[in-house]
């Protein structure tokens, strides 16, 4: 099964773009409250199910979806969505199961890798060899990605497109 017919794909964000996520970005800038923002947009707009597999009743946690343009570098963010528990460990799996730290957090949650594989494969509909597959090639994709420097394209949820935004709809108001 090739990759782009998974709904739920694993996405191992190259290394030197760690920490850089927009939620990180927005709180360094004291903006946490656009962040409050867009979940409750996201709670308006896509209800209180998993963006990606549709359960409901589970906690949902805002996933930044990415695009790599491996010729330029540069980490585009195109989406946001609510994703539940489950898939979200699913698309940074490699943290959860292949650092220490992950390792330790995800037993402390009482999961174990056996259960995001058997979501993986449940809401893929596929096998645990597709699953094989397809982290082998995500992982061989970050070995790659992760040799070289990256800027980011944070488009319309760039921090000062959104201020900028904020100060003309203040003018409009005035
Ligand atoms: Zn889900
Ligand atoms: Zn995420």
């Amino acid at each position: 099964m090739a990759s782009r017919e998974l709904k739920l794909k694993i996405e191992l964000v190259p290394a030197p773009l760690w920490y850089s996520s927009i939620y990180n970005i927005y709180r360094k800038a004291g903006m946490l409250d656009e962040w409050r923002r867009i979940k409750d947009e996201l709670f308006r707009r896509e209800g209180k199910k998993c963006w990606i597999c549709g359960r409901e009743g589970e906690r949902l946690e805002a996933h930044e979806f990415w695009e790599y343009d491996d010729e330029r570098h540069v980490q585009r963010l195109v989406a946001i969505h609510h994703i539940c528990d489950l898939c979200h460990k699913v698309k940074h799996i490699g943290f959860w199961c292949y650092t220490k730290d992950g390792k330790e957090k995800l037993a402390k949650r009482g999961l174990r890798e056996e259960q995001l594989i058997d979501h993986f494969c449940r809401v893929n509909g596929c096998s645990r060899e597709d699953f094989k597959r397809h982290i082998e090639e995500s992982f061989r994709v970050w070995i790659e990605r992760s040799r070289h420097r990256w800027t980011q394209d944070l488009g319309e949820y760039d921090p000062n497109k959104k201020r900028k935004s904020e100060e003309s709809k203040g003018r409009e108001a005035v």
